[in-house]
């Protein structure tokens, strides 16, 4: 009988669910278990297709702008873990229908930082990704040109405030917290009279998945990251992966979309998850490595959360599932 290789398999932790996450999920389960099906959820609750496609499976349905609900529905409208532009809300209380927002605490923190801002007189600098569904959220919090999305250094180089002794800075919160340390550098290089949160917006979830992930990656030969392409925090773990020293290292959904090709002759594998991840898929990784290798797991701890966040005061009274 051929004897599987040995693979010593390291488990960042903490990986996947973070405090917003879990929320956001359980507004959705509970507004089913209270109204019934269907739920009418504004964009993809989380950025994970597995917890999508078992949230449309107990009756929730995604669509990605109000308009597509049936006018008069009384049926709930959530809004996802990422926020929305303020005319979201606004829009819905037009059309009379009942929502429910989802919106982790740490983004409605940012929403309010930015409109603090505002109030006070300053230019705002929003550092983040263009097209994300937070930024698009964070950016409409304010009237047209009040917020100015920095993507890069160079865009912090080429910025042009109108007045540079009233700026400010927010950020998106699934950012490489190496990378947005530099860009914010550059603001305060140019701009020493900015102001902004004590560090950056980067919320506490990212920040500690990616510190596991660079602790570990520099002693792997390789990492995956169990998470979807559409998560931001999931693709910011590879990267911070691959330039702590672990060029091979790759995102997956699925363990049936493993590329087997990519791991042979490894010794040393480190696994971490996106925070909109389940622990399942995890599972399912280590299951799928089991069959192939002698595997033999151990974790590395680099920081323990305790942070759980209340779901919206009507479904509180809704035993949780
Ligand atoms: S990653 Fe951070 S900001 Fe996003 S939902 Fe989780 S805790 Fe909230």
């Amino acid at each position: 009988m051929q004897t599987r290789p040995q693979l010593d398999i390291t488990l960042c932790a903490p990986r996947g669910f973070c405090a917003g996450v879990d929320r956001a999920i359980q507004i959705v389960e509970l507004a089913l278990e209270k109204y019934g099906a269907p739920v009418y959820v504004r964009h993809a609750i989380v950025h994970n297709k597995y917890v999508v496609d078992g949230l449309r499976d107990k009756g929730a349905v995604f669509v990605e702008e109000l308009e597509e609900i049936p006018a008069g529905t009384e049926a709930p409208v959530v809004f996802s873990a990422h926020g929305v532009p303020k005319s979201v809300p606004a829009d819905a209380r037009a059309r009379e229908m009942f929502f429910l927002d989802a919106t982790c605490p740490l983004v409605s923190k940012v929403h309010v930082e930015a409109q603090r801002h505002f109030e006070e007189g300053q230019d705002i600098v929003l550092i983040g990704h263009a097209g994300h569904p937070e930024v698009i959220g964070t950016i409409g919090q304010l009237p047209e040109g009040a917020i100015s999305l920095v993507e890069d250094i160079d865009d912090a180089e080429r910025f042009t405030p109108r007045n540079p002794e009233a700026l400010a800075f927010v950020t998106q919160t699934t950012l490489s917290v190496d990378d947005t340390a530099e860009i914010v550098a550059v603001l305060k290089r140019r701009f020493p009279a900015i102001r902004g949160p004590h560090k950056e917006d980067i919320c506490y979830a990212t920040t500690n998945r990616q510190e596991a992930v660079k602790q570990v990656a520099r002693e792997v030969d390789a990492m995956i990251v169990v998470g979807s392409p559409t998560s931001s925090n999931s693709v910011r773990l590879v990267e911070v992966a691959q330039r702590a020293g672990c060029p091979r290292a790759y995102l997956y959904d699925r363990a049936a979309d493993i590329d087997w090709s990519l791991f042979e002759g490894i010794k040393r594998l480190g696994i971490s998850a996106g925070a909109s991840a389940p622990e399942r898929l995890v599972d399912e990784v280590i299951e799928a490595f089991a069959e192939r290798f002698a595997i033999k797991v151990s974790a590395k701890v680099t920081a323990v959360e305790n942070i759980a966040f209340n779901v919206p005061r009507e479904l509180r009274t809704v035993p949780a599932a």
